[in-house]
């Protein structure tokens, strides 16, 4: 079976369910007491938040190259980040390593184009959502991406992900402000479905609280990665 390299920690709250959900699947599938092989190198996050804060990419990027280096060294097949936000990072992480790495986006948007749905709302951290490594990757993809207009929204969006989902804190008075703030960007721009752009926010956020389809980038990037360990046999 090919090994599944996982830089998690970003958080801890999301990584945690990566692990628990490919083992299940892969286990639902094959039976007996098969599971996946699985190196997750978890770090603290209060190590990387940070730098994020002070625009200090430079410092993360090199500690997160070193960590996809260690997991390629002892046998990982495939690299999957487990945050979107850390994608900023995808291409300079990839060309530290000899494996590939399974973008996050790219897994969503297959989810969107089966569900023959391009014009997409996103969420996510405040880089994810104004940053062009995101949703540029999206649009290659064929999809047409709005995120919410007001910087007011976009903050309190972000701020709800690292100070209540990245440690497990989940409010009803948040869910409500997502829903709140999804509901119009349907009314404002259209958009058939949402992009849950963190891997917090499946968390706070289920497909019966709205009208249009979600896309939860955490499901489709764990499916993806039972797809790539079953494909590969
Ligand atoms: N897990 C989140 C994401 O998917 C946010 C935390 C982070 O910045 O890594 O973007």
């Amino acid at each position: 079976m090919k090994i599944v390299g996982i830089i998690g920690g970003m958080s801890c709250e999301s990584s945690k369910h990566y692990y628990e959900r490919i083992n299940s699947i892969i286990n639902s599938k094959l039976g007996d007491l098969n599971t996946a092989e699985i190196i997750m190198y978890s770090v603290n996050f209060q190590d990387i938040e940070p730098y994020m804060r002070r625009n200090d990419w430079d410092t993360i990027e090199k500690k997160l190259c070193d960590i996809a280096k260690k997991l390629e060294s002892i046998g990982a097949d495939i690299i999957i980040i487990a945050t979107n936000t850390i994608h900023k990072l995808a291409d300079k992480i990839q060309s530290s390593i000899n494996i590939p790495i399974l973008h996050i986006a790219d897994c969503v948007s297959n989810e969107c184009l089966k569900q023959n749905v391009r014009k997409v709302g996103l969420l996510g951290t405040k880089y994810t959502m104004t940053e062009d490594f995101f949703k540029n990757r999206l649009t290659q993809n064929g999809l047409s991406v709005s995120i919410p207009q007001n910087e007011e929204d976009i903050m309190e969006i972000d701020r709800i992900i690292f100070k209540e989902l990245c440690i497990g804190n989940i409010e009803s008075s948040s869910k409500e402000y997502y829903i709140n703030v999804i509901n119009n960007m349907v009314k404002d721009f259209g958009i058939e479905g949402v992009i849950l752009g963190c891997t917090e926010i499946e968390m706070l956020i289920h497909a019966q609280d709205l009208k249009i389809p979600i896309f939860d980038t955490t499901k489709a990037h764990i499916n993806s990665t039972v797809n790539y360990i079953l494909e590969n046999i």
